[in-house]
């Protein structure tokens, strides 16, 4: 039976600014959901998001009123074991709020993945790949800056996947960064651009054909997310591959996208899609389409990362990698043991549950009185 459940907002600095085109990052705020259970059992999840309410709909503060007052109610007491049929009631009577059901499905389901001693990656159909390629992405806004995080990531052997946030500047002088960038890292390395949905089809169509000569490899969202046909456009217009990522939330929207194939990748997040088996649906609707996956981020701490791991090791395919590094975006650790980033991959732990735990000591500093 399900005992309590808690909702904790921890703020944590990041290594140095994340300009984003919606927003600039000093500080992530996580939104950690610990679940107890009457067997001594507990799960975790996360539901964090990024800046505010500059990226989408739910706040960290949102996310902690709607679970405590009005999902946890509809929990505590129902059987721990039954996932599907609790998530089923959740998604039944509550509209919206996709992150605070996906950190309370990855709670129930790594409780009951530890309950039955085997890695979440099994109770969700099982993994197909043990690490997984994670890229970094490139946004304190300066191109010498980035060239040499860059080189020091190539070299710890860390990253070969460079993500660079673009969108605020003029489409001209954001071309002029990413291209300088590219020359200098040279064709061993994947760069691409997230534009979070900033330019207008116009500015997308003259932005796109310059960084497609100039070798980028992948266009992420690059107009706003409600205009599917604009992006269809991009999409077929253009050789370089071209992401929804703000667009996707969910089954349903994963396929709308899918039906005409208006986007050739899809960034599959945990928290936009509304939980862990919501995502693995976008997935599937995907690989059906012949549309390539990414495994996108949240810029959640540990718990969300470790989370969305299991879920992208189960893909058949994931030909664009991920971008699981938010932890290592972050100043202060909250695992007793970090997760493994080694030679450009993330490891899936492979301890039941998550396989992680947290720092009890740690989290009672961290977090927000
Ligand atoms: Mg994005």
């Amino acid at each position: 039976m399900i005992r309590s459940i808690e909702t904790i907002l921890v703020d944590v600095p990041t290594i140095r600014p994340h300009k984003l085109s919606v927003a600039t990052m000093n500080t992530q705020t996580l939104v950690l959901v610990r679940v107890q259970c009457e067997d001594g059992i507990e799960g975790w999840g996360e539901a964090t998001t990024i800046g505010g309410l500059n990226y989408g709909d739910e706040s960290p503060e949102s996310v902690k009123v709607n679970i405590d007052t009005h999902i946890a109610p509809l929990l505590i007491g129902q059987e721990a074991r039954n996932v599907a049929a609790t998530m089923a009631r959740v998604r039944k009577v509550i509209q919206g709020n996709r992150f605070a059901k996906c950190a309370l499905e990855t709670a129930l389901l790594d409780a009951q993945a530890r309950r039955l001693g085997i890695p979440l990656s099994e109770l969700l159909g099982g993994r197909l790949r043990d690490a997984l390629p994670v890229a970094w992405t490139l946004a304190s806004g300066d191109t010498a800056r980035d060239i040499a995080e860059a080189e020091s990531m190539l070299e710890q052997r860390r990253h070969r996947i460079f993500k660079l946030k673009i969108g605020l500047r003029p489409v001209a002088d954001d071309v002029k960064h990413v291209l300088a960038i590219k020359k200098a890292l040279g064709d061993a390395v994947s760069v691409r651009v997230d534009v979070n949905q900033a330019w207008s089809e116009l500015d997308a169509v003259n932005g796109i054909a310059a960084l497609q000569d100039g070798g980028v490899d992948l266009i992420e969202q690059p107009v706003r997310a409600e205009n599917r046909a604009g992006l269809a456009r991009l999409a077929r217009q253009f050789a370089v591959p071209v992401m929804a990522d703000e667009a996707l939330h969910g089954p349903l929207s994963a396929f709308e996208f899918a039906k005409d194939a208006d986007a050739d990748v899809f960034a599959v997040k945990i928290a936009q899609s509304g939980g862990l088996i919501p995502a693995k649906q976008v997935a599937d609707i995907a690989q059906l389409a012949g549309i390539g996956l990414y495994g996108g981020t949240m810029l959640e701490g540990a718990v969300g990362t470790a989370a969305s791991a299991h879920v992208f090791a189960t893909f058949g395919e994931l030909a664009f990698g991920t971008e699981l590094f938010g932890p290592l975006l972050l100043t202060e650790e909250i695992l007793v043991e970090p997760l493994q980033y080694r030679d450009f991959m993330l490891q899936v732990p492979t301890k039941p549950g998550l396989g992680i735990d947290i720092d009890r000591d740690k989290l009672a500093t961290l977090r927000r009185k």
